[in-house]
């Protein structure tokens, strides 16, 4: 029997960060916002007629498109808007990569794009980053990706890179960078500009309301990019990718930009408090420009400490995976949730 794809059987899937449920339970694995989102949202919500319900959503959501066009300078042609930005990512490769072609990522990166690689069936090329995880031109040889995943700032390290660097590479490659800027907002500076630039037909932007705009759980995230390849996007993704209500609700939360800003604010100054706090600990902590600190305890014993802090109730997420064994990613919570994390460590 035929069941299932042999590219299917054989691959293992995502890993998604626990999501422990009850009460007293510090969650710090997943890089969520600990804060709630703009009351707007909540303001959207309580409007929002449930007989709309029986009708399909936008299937191109206009009215968001817009406003995110605007965010960024551009015209509504050059935005996607997806189910999470792990949809844009999705259809990334399913629109830009060939049937024989390949999928090229720094390593470690985002775990999820060897997953979609799988998915379709296609080569997944690992480029090395320098020590300390900083920039390293890829290199591919004769046979370059048709799609390179650039994480900026990058997760689980928290690094970003120069916006020269990036925008060299992305100049002198011949297929598609996308650039997946989920932890832009926390960061001093972003790469949008060279999507937003007609002059660069290969340089997509995606960003997500997960994290900087604390809504994880509405699952909305877009990219920005030259028309063809937006075009494309349109033409592969399911005819109602995006519900009436996230359509509703990340209109809400676009339209305030104080709450996100503050919010980020909040948490870059606990990102630099708690990196201080791991680092007079003895810890090694990256430069992190995102909502998590990416740190490595003295004695390189993270599955043990993941393991003790647990125990306790409080969660941080440890990568089983070369070169990033020995350190935990720990995404910043509130002062108090910081606090009980720094007073559980052994
Ligand atoms: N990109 C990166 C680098 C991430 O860490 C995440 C969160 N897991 C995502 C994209 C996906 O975010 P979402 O689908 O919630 O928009």
């Amino acid at each position: 029997m035929r069941a299932i794809a042999e590219n299917i059987q054989s691959m293992a899937g995502y890993t998604p960060g626990e999501q422990p449920k009850g009460a007293g339970i510090v969650k710090l694995n997943t890089n969520e916002n600990p804060y709630p989102p703009s009351p707007k949202v909540a303001e959207a919500m309580a409007q929002i007629d449930h007989s709309f319900l029986r009708r399909y959503p936008d299937p191109v959501a206009t009215a968001l498109r817009s406003r995110i066009a605007e965010l960024h300078g551009v015209t509504p042609a050059h935005v996607f808007v997806g189910n999470g930005s792990d949809e844009v990512l999705s259809l990334a490769v399913r629109c830009f990569v060939r049937r024989n072609g390949a999928v090229g990522a720094f390593t470690p990166t985002y775990s999820l794009y060897p997953v979609l690689s799988q998915i379709r069936d296609v080569a997944y090329a690992k480029c090395p980053l320098g020590d300390d995880f900083s920039w390293r031109t890829p290199q591919f040889g004769t046979s370059a990706p048709d799609l390179f995943f650039l994480t900026n700032p990058n997760a689980p390290t928290g690094i970003a890179y120069p916006f020269e660097a990036v925008r060299d590479f992305a100049r002198s490659f011949d297929g598609t960078v996308l650039i997946d800027e989920a932890y832009a907002d926390f960061a001093d500076s972003n790469c949008m500009a060279l999507a937003a630039d007609p002059s660069n037909a290969n340089v997509v932007v995606s960003r997500t309301l997960s994290k900087s705009y604390s809504l994880a759980g509405l699952r909305m995230g877009y990219c920005v990019g030259p028309e063809p390849l937006i075009e494309a996007m349109f033409k592969a993704k399911d005819s109602y990718n995006l519900d009436f209500i996230a359509q509703a609700l990340a209109l809400a939360a676009l339209n305030d930009q104080d709450w996100m800003r503050a919010n980020a604010e909040k948490i870059r100054a606990e990102r630099v408090r708690l990196t201080e706090a791991l680092s007079s600990r003895g810890w090694r902590c990256t430069p992190s420009q995102t909502n998590f600190v990416f740190a490595r305890p003295p004695a390189g014993n993270a599955p043990e400490i993941f393991a003790a802090l647990k125990e306790k109730r409080i969660f941080v997420r440890h990568f089983n995976l070369p070169g990033i064994s020995e350190w935990l990613r720990i995404t910043v919570g509130t002062p108090a949730e910081n606090d009980a994390f720094l007073a559980a460590l052994p």
